[in-house]
């Protein structure tokens, strides 16, 4: 029995399913989790010392890879001075400042602990700022596991306004209301009909696997909130920072009311942001009457591994590097697939990227739910076997980060092929 293995079983007396969140556990593709006891660059080692090439990068926060010497350094110097004081430090303004500069829509920034939490208040802001309580969401878009935001999101209950968890009560999901990623008639149907605080989306979702907006879709989206006078919140918790400097907004030329950021931000450490448009932000206590609050938020370690990590992101040709690796990937893949003959298709933007099986293409949420799962499932074992990391579900996006290289993509494109190979029989 591997390392992994014995401490998955331990780990399954004393913490729900053995995890401390749920994709973590791997039910979707079968087997028990790897434990990871070190990561280094592009690389984790599990508990038994086998190296991966990973590309879970902790679900996001590690486009600079794992323990880059830089954050490392930072952090130890950071320790020594005290973990949280609970009290303003200077590295706080100083991120926010970063934020407030790189993402032009983004005019203040309140700090947060996780993405969760930011995207909770973005509500609480639209709704207080509004007067009104309607929103609406995308199928398949995730957005932490608040009780408004669990409705449709990227799995469980397919029904109308169902909640997707037990002790959601309906009520609060009946507030919520779904529209289809990619088709602007179905939030404008909900906008017509009644009042709406806010519609909140992904802007690239990568929580059904990655999809990409379709020209104009965006845009689009921001005169209609506008015209009806609902605020926007784009939650760019995986791509703010991922894709450019200013996140998918920047690349799609949109400039949402309200902004959630988190993952980058943290560099690996617990931190996410809500930031926008000053008049919503100042909604926030202790200028105004939207309560919001955190023991931990703006804690002084996790600021400086954001700070330092955003620092390599923004480095100058950083982005573009990550753009060039990802389409070194995707079309390695592509091709590997067409030559061995495997149905399917590989969605990518910079570096985010999911392969989807047995589909053409994947635009919306019933596309993605759409394509064989238990393939991917055969595909990840593959892959792990071969020791390269994916995330252990369909329905996620893949991160490269700033320590991959040309060598790790090719050695990933060969291993891909082998398990395509495996895959027809
Ligand atoms: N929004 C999006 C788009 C996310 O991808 C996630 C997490 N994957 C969240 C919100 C929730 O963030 P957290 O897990 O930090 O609560």
């Amino acid at each position: 029995m591997s390392t992994s293995h014995k401490l998955f079983s331990e780990a399954e007396r004393y913490i729900p399913g053995g995890v401390n969140s749920p994709v973590r556990a791997w039910r979707a593709v079968g087997g028990h989790p790897l434990f990871i006891q070190r990561g280094r660059g592009c690389w984790v080692i599990d508990a038994d010392g086998k190296e991966y090439i990973d590309y879970v990068c902790s679900w996001g926060p590690l486009i600079a890879g794992h323990a880059h010497p830089q954050v490392v350094a930072a952090l130890e110097e950071a320790l020594k001075r005290g973990t949280s004081f609970g009290a303003p430090t200077a590295k706080e303004v100083e991120l926010a400042k970063f934020i407030v500069e790189n993402v032009p829509s983004i005019q203040k920034v309140r700090l947060t602990s996780s993405g969760t939490e930011a995207t909770m208040t973005a509500l609480r802001l639209a709704r207080a700022y509004t007067g009104r309580t309607k929103i609406v969401k995308f199928a398949g878009c995730y957005h932490g596991h608040s009780d408004a935001l669990l409705v449709r999101a990227g799995s469980g209950a397919l029904t109308f306004s169902q909640p997707d968890s037990l002790g959601v009560p309906e009520a609060f999901a009946s507030h919520t209301l779904v529209a289809e990623y990619n088709d602007l008639r179905s939030v404008e149907a909900y906008l017509k009909a009644e009042p709406v605080a806010a519609v909140i989306v992904e802007p690239v979702p990568g929580n059904m696997g990655v999809v990409l907006p379709e020209p104009g879709f965006l845009p689009a989206l921001q005169t209609l909130t506008r015209a009806y006078g609902a605020v926007l919140i784009c939650d760019e918790a995986m791509t703010g920072f991922r894709l450019a400097r200013g996140g998918a907004q920047e690349i799609y030329g949109i400039e949402p009311d309200v902004t959630c950021l988190a993952k980058i931000v943290g560099g690996g450490l617990p931190l996410a942001a809500v930031g926008g448009r000053r008049e919503i932000m100042d909604l926030l206590a202790p200028l105004g009457p939207v309560y919001q609050a955190g023991t931990l938020s703006g804690n002084p370690l996790a600021v400086t591994a954001g700070l330092e990590t955003l620092k390599i992101a923004c480095h100058p040709g950083g982005y573009e590097r990550l753009q060039e690796l990802g389409v070194l990937l995707a079309d390695g893949l592509r091709a590997a697939m067409r030559e061995v003959g495997i149905p399917g298709c590989v969605n990518q933007i910079g570096s985010m990227f999911t392969v989807f099986f047995g589909v053409e293409e994947v635009r919306n949420y019933a596309m993605a739910t759409a394509c064989d799962t238990r393939m991917f499932a055969r595909y990840f074992q593959g892959m792990i076997e071969r020791g390269i990391y994916l995330p252990p579900s369909q329905f996620e996006s893949a991160f490269i980060s700033l320590m991959h290289t040309e060598a790790e993509i090719a050695e990933t494109v060969r291993a891909a092929k082998e398990v395509f190979r495996g895959l027809r029989s």
